[in-house]
C-alpha cells in the first residue's frame, strides 16, 4: 500500500525531494484504512508535516479511499554512535507511535453565514513567515519597506493595492504573509485573509455549482487584509476575474488593504483583463530579485539559526556561492545537507556539501575546470565561447581570453602547454604574456581588478 501511495507522491514531487523525504520512509502497518508510517527523527516528521501534507494526503485519500488516514511513528534514537547507512536498520529503532493524522481538509471559510471569532483565526497563515525571518538586501529593499508601511497601515498608506512580484522562490509569499502576521499580532481586530489564487478559483468554482455565490462574495467582501498570492493563475479565468474585479473594488472603495503577488511584472500578466492589469497599478508595484552573495550568506545563516545547527563558514560560502538560482532551491540545498548529517550522524563539511550539491543539482560544477573557466568568464564579459578558444584579436576578446589563461594557471593545474592548447591552440608564452598582462592590468586599473578579484571568489569557493 505505501508503495502505491510512493507512485502518487512521486508524480506531485520532485526528484531530489522524493529522494530525501519519503524513500527513507518505511510502512510501519496498515490497520483498516489507517496507515502508519516510519520516520527516522522528530525533525523528518516535522518536515513532511510542515511541507508535504498535502501530498500525503492526496496519496493516502487515492490509496485508501476518502475514510484513508495517517499516522506517523518516530524511530527514537537509541545514541549509537558510529556512522549508520542510509535507510537500513530503521525497523530495529524503538518505535514511538505519534498520534498525529492528517486532518480531513476543513470546510471553506465562507460556508459559514456570518464572520465568528473562529473564522477570523483562520487566516491561513504560517507563523514562520514574519519580517524578522525575512533577511533585507538590495534585491527586497522597495518591496519589504512598503511591505512594512503596509503592515502598519493597512489599507491607508498609498499602497493598495500592494503587488509584488518575482520569479520563483523568491520570497513572495514569505513577504506577503509576513505583512499579514505582522498585523494580525498589531492589529487584532482586522481580519487578515491569505489565500492562494488557486484556491480562490477553486472556491469560487464550488460556490458556483453549490450556487452560493452570494455567500461567497459576501465572505471576501468583509475581509480588511486580503492577501491573495500568485495572481498569474488567473490568467484566461474570465469569470473568476470578473468576480474578483467586484470584491477587489468593493474593498478598495472602503479603504481594505489589498496584497497581491504575481510571478511577473503586471503588465506582463498575460490572459488577464485589461481593466484588472490597470488597477493593480493604482498602488505600489514591487519586485523581488534573487539576493546577492552577501544576503544569501545572511539567508543562510538565518536558517541555521533557526534550525539550531552550526555549519562552517566554507560550507555556507560555498553553499552561497554556487546555488544561484533561488532562495527556495538554496534552502532546499541546505535541508538536504542538514538531513544527510543527522541521518548519517557525519559532520558537515566541505566534501559532504558537495557531494549532496552534485547529488542535487544535476550539473554542477564542483572544481575548476579550463571548461569552467572559459565558461564563467565568456558570460561575465558578454562574449561567445568559440570566439574565446578562437583567433581573433578584437579587443575585448583578447582581454576576456587572457583573463582566462590567468585564472586557469592559477586554479587549475594544467601546464602552460595545456592551457594554451584549450584555448585554440596557443603556445605557452601566449600564455606566460597574458598572465603578465593581466598582472600588470590587476596593479593600474582599480576597477578592473574588483571585477578580477569579484571573480576569482567562485573558483576559489570551488577549489578548497
Ligand atoms: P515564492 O513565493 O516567491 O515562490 P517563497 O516565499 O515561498 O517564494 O520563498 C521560498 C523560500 O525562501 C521560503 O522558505 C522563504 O522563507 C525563503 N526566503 C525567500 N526570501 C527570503 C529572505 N529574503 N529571507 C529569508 N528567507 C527567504
Ligand atoms: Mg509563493
Amino acid at each position: 500500500i505505501w508503495k502505491e501511495c510512493l507512485r502518487v507522491i512521486e508524480q506531485h514531487v520532485n526528484e531530489q525531494s522524493f529522494s530525501t523525504w519519503f524513500k527513507p520512509i518505511n510502512p510501519a502497518r496498515i490497520d483498516g484504512s489507517v496507515l502508519t508510517i516510519q520516520v527516522p527523527s522528530q525533525f523528518f516528521y516535522e518536515w513532511l508535516e510542515d511541507n508535504y501534507v498535502e501530498v500525503l494526503k492526496l496519496a493516502i485519500k487515492t490509496v485508501l479511499g476518502a475514510s484513508g488516514r495517517l499516522e506517523y511513528a518516530v524511530i527514537v534514537d537509541k545514541g549509537n554512535s558510529h556512522n549508520q547507512p542510509y535507510m537500513v536498520s530503521y525497523p530495529q529503532g524503538n518505535v514511538q507511535s505519534k498520534k498525529k493524522e492528517v486532518v480531513p481538509t476543513h470546510h471553506s471559510p465562507f460556508d459559514l453565514p456570518t464572520l465568528d471569532f473562529e473564522t477570523m483565526l483562520q487566516s491561513n497563515l504560517s507563523p514562520n513567515y514574519t519580517f524578522g525571518s525575512f533577511i533585507e538586501g538590495d534585491c527586497n529593499r522597495l518591496a519589504r519597506s512598503a511591505g512594512f508601511a503596509v503592515a502598519n497601515k493597512p489599507g491607508i498608506t498609498s499602497f493598495n493595492p500592494l503587488m509584488v512580484y518575482g520569479g520563483v522562490g523568491l520570497g513572495k509569499t514569505h513577504l506577503v504573509q509576513a505583512i499579514g502576521n505582522e498585523i494580525k499580532n498589531s492589529l487584532e481586530d482586522k481580519f487578515v485573509l491569505y489565500v492562494s489564487s488557486e484556491k480562490f478559483v477553486n472556491q469560487f468554482m464550488d460556490a458556483i455549482k453549490e450556487g452560493s455565490v452570494k455567500s461567497f462574495t459576501n465572505f471576501y467582501m468583509q475581509v480588511d487584509v486580503l492577501i491573495i498570492d500568485d495572481i498569474q493563475f488567473f490568467a484566461g479565468k474570465g469569470r473568476t476575474q470578473e468576480m474578483f474585479f467586484h470584491i477587489f473594488n468593493h474593498l478598495h472603495q472602503n479603504k481594505r488593504q489589498i496584497i497581491m503577488t504575481s510571478d511577473c511584472a503586471p503588465k506582463d500578466l498575460m490572459g488577464l483583463e485589461e481593466r484588472l492589469i490597470s488597477r493593480f497599478k493604482w498602488g505600489l508595484t514591487a519586485d523581488l530579485q534573487m539576493p546577492d552573495f552577501e544576503t544569501r550568506i545572511a539567508i543562510i545563516k538565518k536558517k541555521m539559526q533557526s534550525e539550531g545547527i552550526m555549519i562552517p563558514n566554507n560550507v555556507v560560502e560555498y553553499l552561497a556561492y554556487t546555488v544561484d538560482t533561488n532562495v527556495r532551491e538554496l534552502e532546499g540545498v541546505l535541508i538536504s545537507l542538514i538531513a544527510h548529517a543527522s541521518l548519517n550522524r557525519v559532520e558537515i563539511n566541505l566534501s559532504l556539501a558537495k557531494t549532496i550539491m552534485k547529488n542535487i543539482v544535476k550539473d554542477i560544477e564542483t572544481e575548476v575546470s579550463i571548461d569552467f573557466i572559459q565558461k564563467t568568464c565568456s558570460e561575465y564579459y558578454g562574449i561567445k565561447l568559440e570566439d574565446l578558444k578562437a583567433k581573433t584579436r578584437k579587443k575585448e576578446i583578447v582581454l576576456a581570453r587572457q583573463v582566462a589563461m590567468y585564472f586557469s594557471k592559477e586554479f587549475t593545474n594544467h601546464s602552460l602547454k595545456s592551457i594554451g592548447y584549450h584555448f585554440g591552440g596557443r603556445d605557452h608564452s601566449t600564455v606566460i604574456h597574458a598572465v603578465q598582462a593581466v598582472n600588470d592590468l590587476m596593479e593600474t586599473d582599480n576597477s578592473f581588478r574588483n571585477a578580477v578579484n569579484e571573480q576569482k571568489k567562485q573558483f576559489k569557493i570551488r577549489s578548497y
